[in-house]
């Protein structure tokens, strides 16, 4: 959603109420004497200042009737208090501390940093140069108003009518923005007016202007679909560009260090005047791929020339990492893999090849390979972009790389391993848009997904979810967690590493080298009054211990363990060293899932498969008889594969009396699953026969990954 009419700014920041809780708010939405100096500072009918300068105590007025804020800059806050209403300002200033990847081509190349690039630093953080003024005295420049006290100053309305639409915003839930169109009081035009004026944004008149060739150029098409901007033009190093939300200003930062600028100018329109724009920019240019990029690399003789000499001095690395191919190359892997919503990428290095690779929906798929003597430009250029120590090529480094992509953040952790013929580079994306956590949308059925969300609300026990390395446990958990955190109670997570952050959530990372391990961590925990905890992992008898202690006095414990399925993680616990009344006495339930392949919904082909292929699911042509079966032919939209992303398939075991008795009776794995079944547990694979029928996956993936062993 990045649509102008959303006057709710950039994303609350971190600390900020959860907006799914109104509940919360009233105190900051209070009628108008509520809000110190509202009156006095501004009478009603008074003219309203032009620019709005002039009043900076009114500027922070009206807008403590507006819900956004609420958790930032209380609205009862003394007026000191209230600027840090100008820190919220566009994203970039403060989510990412500027430091980053600007100062990594600053730090590369001492000697052109203070010279040519006086621009850079400033316009990294042009909303905090705006703000610091209006600080230190609130004369000169307008900080970042809010929308309400914009709209009164451009006219549009007067302070009676703006406490009303605010009231009216507060009662429905509305934004502000959505509400005075509502009204008519202003059309999307004079919205959008309100937002620039609001963001310090230029409109861009899109009628008469269209992007030049060369930002076109300079801006790949999945550049600017991945960063929501639109190229303009682009002049001694100053791209212009238009965005339709203005929270997507903090793009400038990202692309001023992708493409090497000196500033990137932003300009406001609508979301449709841009498309229409994008859609006909682009649409007679083919876009360079990285197979283009890669030639273009091969021939050039500049970089072959210095590249090809056995030792590269630091120099010549440097200037090949910092050249347009190659940046643009790294940019245009980088941004094609956020954008396939690819799990990692690997740049590895061998005696006659240099091959990249990246994952995607489980899978490695290899690129064409760069030409070797281009080995140390990428890991160079990789490490500047993670601020790393460029000069260190002996020992393994992490850093990591943020990008602000379409108003989301994506952390890359970028691991760099020294190997035999010269640095293996693997890049994690997590990229938290990506991640949709929310039970009722991992591919849970129905039959699991009810009871299991029942299981997980109950006030005390141990919930498990097992599964080999990569079969989405943690994204299971985590759903968990935050349809539990909807509603209640502390959680606390230890984890390692700590994978997504979710707001309202206190997260422990472990720490093997200062020997901070899940069982000290989870001792820790407990004495933090916890509700619900998630523990990682449970490896060792110490832990299960704790974990068992914690349920037994009145907690939830999350965690997960590496077993194949439901039963054998009883069996597990039992082989650790955990009495078997202890087992049966907190342990709940336990999930056992597999990531299989979906099918791409547009080459889905019924077909029916051979007696042979329905023996490998144990079905017959009579068993099977009503069942429908599908695959994918393969097509463009999904690279010929026939698949396009993943879904679980789910073992649920549910705690009853007879599983009890069988544990105490110390019952083998087989007998479990026997007496599980015979309750109505539904396994892997009638989970995965369910997903064959309904047309999501295949027999293959099925059969992969639920082979009975
Ligand atoms: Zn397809």
């Amino acid at each position: 959603m990045s649509n102008a009419p959303d006057n709710k700014p950039p994303q609350p920041p971190a600390g900020a109420p959860r907006p799914a809780a109104p509940a919360g708010q009233p105190s900051a939405g209070a009628p108008r004497p509520a809000v110190p100096g509202s009156a006095p500072a501004r009478p009603p009918g008074a003219p309203a200042p032009s620019a709005g300068v002039p009043n900076p105590a009114g500027a922070p007025t009206p807008a403590g009737g507006v819900p956004r804020p609420a958790g930032a800059a209380p609205a009862g806050a003394a007026p000191a208090a209230a600027k840090p209403a100008g820190a919220l300002t566009p994203a970039g200033g403060i989510t990412k501390p500027a430091g980053a990847p600007a100062a990594a081509p600053v730090a590369a190349k001492p000697a052109a940093a203070p010279a040519p690039k006086p621009a850079a630093k400033p316009a990294a953080a042009p909303a905090a140069a705006k703000a610091v003024p209006r600080a230190s005295g609130g004369s000169g420049e307008k900080g970042r108003r809010k929308f309400g006290q914009v709209l009164v100053d451009l006219g549009f309305v007067d302070e009676d009518q703006l406490w009303e639409l605010l009231e009216e915003a507060k009662t429905t839930g509305k934004k502000l923005g959505e509400t005075v169109m509502a009204r008519g009081m202003i059309n999307a035009e004079q919205l959008l007016q309100v937002l620039a004026e609001q963001n310090g944004l230029k409109l861009a008149s899109l009628a008469d202007a269209k992007p030049s060739p060369e930002a076109l150029a300079m801006v790949p098409q999945t550049m600017a679909a991945v960063y929501k901007v639109m190229p303009l033009s682009v002049k001694d190093k100053v791209l212009t560009i238009v965005v339709s939300d203005p929270a997507n200003a903090s793009a400038a930062d990202d692309l001023r260090n992708l493409l090497n600028l000196n500033e990137v100018v932003v300009q406001l329109s609508t979301q449709e005047a841009m498309n229409e724009c994008l859609e006909r920019a682009y649409s007679n240019t083919k876009e360079e791929s990285i197979v283009d990029l890669i030639k273009e690399l091969e021939t050039s003789s500049a970089l072959a020339g210095s590249g090809r000499q056995s030792s590269i001095d630091l120099d010549s690395a440097m200037e090949m990492a910092d050249s347009a191919p190659v940046r643009r190359l790294i940019n245009m892997i980088f941004l094609s893999s956020i954008r396939d919503r690819a799990a990692d990428i690997h740049f590895e290095p061998f005696e006659e090849e240099y091959r990249i690779r990246i994952k995607a929906d489980g899978v490695l798929q290899e690129l064409q390979p760069p030409p070797k003597f281009l080995a140390n430009a990428i890991s160079s250029r990789i490490k500047v972009m993670a601020n790393l120590d460029i000069t260190e090529r002996r020992m393994p480094q992490d850093g990591r790389i943020e990008l602000n992509v379409g108003g989301n953040q994506v952390d890359m952790r970028v691991s760099v391993l020294p190997t035999m013929f010269g640095e293996s580079i693997v890049i994690r994306i997590l990229d938290r848009s990506a991640v949709k956590l929310e039970l009722d949308k991992i591919g849970m059925d129905a039959k699991v997904l009810n009871p299991f969300k029942e299981i997980i609300k109950k006030p005390n026990g141990i919930i498990l979810v097992t599964g080999p390395t990569g079969s989405g446990k943690t994204t299971t958990l985590y759903s968990a967690l935050s349809y539990l955190n909807e509603v209640t109670d502390k959680i606390i997570t230890t984890e390692d590493p700590v994978e997504y952050e979710i707001e309202g959530l206190v997260q422990c990372p472990i720490n093997h080298e200062i020997g901070l391990t899940f069982a000290s961590a989870l001792r820790a925990i407990l004495r933090q009054d916890p509700d619900r905890i998630l523990v990682g992992e449970i490896r060792d008898l110490e832990t299960a211990q704790i974990a068992v202690q914690a349920s037994l006095t009145g907690h939830t414990v999350f965690s997960t363990l590496h077993t194949n399925d439901a039963p054998s993680t009883i069996t597990r616990m039992r082989d650790m060293g955990l009495e078997p009344f202890l087992i049966t006495a907190t342990v709940e339930a336990v999930l056992a899932q597999r990531l299989v392949r979906r099918i791409c919904t547009n080459c889905r082909t019924e077909f029916n498969p051979s007696a042979d292929m329905l023996m490998e699911l144990e079905l017959t042509p009579e068993t099977a008889k009503g069942m429908k079966f599908f695959y994918g032919k393969g097509c463009d939209k999904c690279g010929e594969t026939g698949y396009k992303g993943r879904m679980g398939i789910h073992e649920l075991l549910i705690m009853n009396d007879d599983i009890r008795d069988a544990i105490s009776n110390g019952v083998s794995t087989d007998e479990l699953r026997a007496v599980g079944k015979s309750k109505g547990m539904i396994t892997l694979r009638d989970s995965g026969l369910n997903a064959i029928n309904l047309g999501l996956s295949t027999i293959e993936e099925v059969v992969r990954e639920t082979v009975v062993e």
